[in-house]
């Protein structure tokens, strides 16, 4: 885990946007202005790492508002938004890779996504966890 400077309100632990009051608590990081990230981790491409959702006001979706996120498996840039994080036709997050521009590596480099290996289709598109447990001896 890593220490990081709040994206969303940039250190200063206030509300970027002072919602409610000039002093509101950011709601990313609780006011502290830093937020804990699982190392390695990528660059959210959604909100180009503000951790502000484009075009609102509210903290990223994609990100929770840290602007990175972690990744640790091999990733390459995903197919379908070419690293963009966006739907081509709409605002809305990438479905490939849920917004932030990455995918495992092994993903993108099938051609197909009917290819599914050892990938059992998920009801959560995105968001799937996977058990890496085998490791552990
Ligand atoms: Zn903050
Ligand atoms: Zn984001
Ligand atoms: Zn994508």
């Amino acid at each position: 885990m890593k220490e990081i400077k709040c994206a969303f309100c940039k250190g200063k632990g206030i509300d970027p946007f002072e919602l409610l009051s000039p002093l509101s608590t950011c709601t990313v990081c609780g006011g502290t202005g830093k937020v804990t990230i699982e190392e390695p981790y990528v660059r959210c491409a959604f909100c180009h790492r503000t951790g502000v959702y484009p075009n609102s006001r509210l903290s990223c979706t994609v990100c929770a508002g840290k602007g990175v996120i972690g990744f640790k498996d091999p990733k390459t840039t995903c197919p379908d938004c070419k690293g963009s994080g966006r739907e081509h036709t709409t605002t809305l997050p990438c479905i490939r890779c849920g917004g932030i521009g990455v995918v495992r590596k092994e993903e993108g480099d099938s051609p197909k996504p009917t290819n599914k290996r050892n990938f059992p289709e998920s009801s959560n598109h995105g968001k799937e966890k996977v058990t890496e447990k085998s490791e552990v001896a």
